[in-house]
This record gives structure tokens, sequence and C-alpha cells, in this order.
């Protein structure tokens, strides 16, 4: 990805009030998160295996935050229906995305919106991870990279019996295991401090 191409996203979100910052590498993007980590914050964060592969679960687990961290072992459904309500009161909330348009425009799918809702409404500070693997033209090529590449992706990693995890494709389909049950579009907001991108040179999640 050039940095043409970088630079016009980075305008267009600003165009939507949304904030934008380029790291070179995901050790960069954790020493940005190092310092802005403090002491007891609470901080969530959405199903995310870009959150995974950048090390910030990592981060989270080894800081003096409350973290709250649905992947804790043994947890039981009824702690993890808390811990997605405790979300919304967060400090800080992180997650990946699964699209983002040059035009400035963040697409994302949700199973059960314990992670597009908090994104939209709730946590003081809301930090979106993304890869450069992410960005796309427009919005037909975002829905188009939802449902063949990110959904099935997904599906078949949650183990779900859907039929875009056999054929790698979106049939659109009615299954009760559908994943892809709340699609969003952030294409702007009031708080131009609130919600902020954070793009990370190399290819995380999918
Ligand atoms: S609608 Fe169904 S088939 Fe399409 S991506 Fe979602 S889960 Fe897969």
């Amino acid at each position: 990805m050039n940095k043409e191409v970088i630079d016009q996203l980075i305008k267009s979100l600003k165009k939507n009030r949304i904030e934008a910052i380029y790291f070179s590498s995901k050790e960069k993007l954790i020493d940005f998160f190092i310092d802005k980590l403090k002491p007891n914050m609470t901080v969530g964060t959405g199903d995310s295996l870009t959150l995974e592969q950048v090390g910030l679960f990592d981060l989270l687990r080894k800081s003096n935050v409350n973290f709250l961290d649905k992947y804790k072992r043994d947890i039981t459904k009824f702690e993890k229906d808390k811990l997605y309500r405790d979300n919304f009161s967060s400090d800080l909330f992180l997650s990946g995305i699964n699209a983002i348009t040059i035009e400035g425009k963040i697409f994302n799918l949700d199973g059960n919106g314990s992670r597009v809702a908090p994104i939209i409404y709730g946590p003081k500070q809301v930090f979106l991870i993304c890869g450069i693997n992410k960005i796309v033209q427009n919005d037909e090529e975002a829905i188009f990279r939802i449902r063949n590449i990110a959904a099935p992706i997904d599906a078949k990693r949650l183990n779900k019996k859907t039929p875009c995890v056999k054929t790698g494709k979106c049939i659109d389909c009615k299954s009760a295991d559908k994943i892809c049950n709340y699609y969003t579009i952030i294409q702007g907001q009031f708080d131009k401090n609130r919600i902020k991108v954070l793009l990370v040179d190399g290819e995380y999640g999918f």
C-alpha cells in the first residue's frame, strides 16, 4: 500500500471528524499504548485477531489496568454477558475492523452486537486498529471483502455451521449460526476525539 493511499485515507477520515494515526510497525503501535494505558483504567476489547497478532492482548494482560478479558480461562456465560455490558462503561475500548474505504467509511459485521455496539456508543475513548490489508476503494469493495473474505474465515474460526464455512463465499444465509446479523458503517461522529483509527503497516486479521 503506497503512502499516497494512506494519506488520502487519513484525509478522508478527518473530513468525517475521525482522526487516524499511521504506525510503521506493530512495535510502534505497542509503544503508543504503553504510553496510553494508565493504572486501574478499565479497558474493554472486541473479539479480534488483529489485537492478538499485534500483541495488544498480551500487553493488556501484563499492564496494571482493569482488562475486561473475555478470553480468560473458564469464563462462564454469565460472566461473559456481564463483561459485554461492562464494556459500555470502559475508559478505553479497542477493536479491529472488517474494512475501511479510502473515502473514510469504517465497515464492521457482528453476530451478537457486543463488538459494534460499544464502538458506536458508551466507552469514553475508542481505538480501532487496522492493518493496511483492510483498506479498500469503496462501499462495494468493503461489502465484497466482508462477504467473501472476513465473514467466511471468521465463521470457520468460530466453528459456526454456516454455508460460507464450506464454500468460502457468502450466500446471504438464514442460518441460526449466521455471524453477520449486524453490519455497521461509521461515517462520522459528534465528538471528534472519541473514535480514532490506528493504521498499522502490515497484514493483520482477515
Ligand atoms: S450471511 Fe451466512 S453465508 Fe453469508 S457470510 Fe454471513 S454467515 Fe456466511
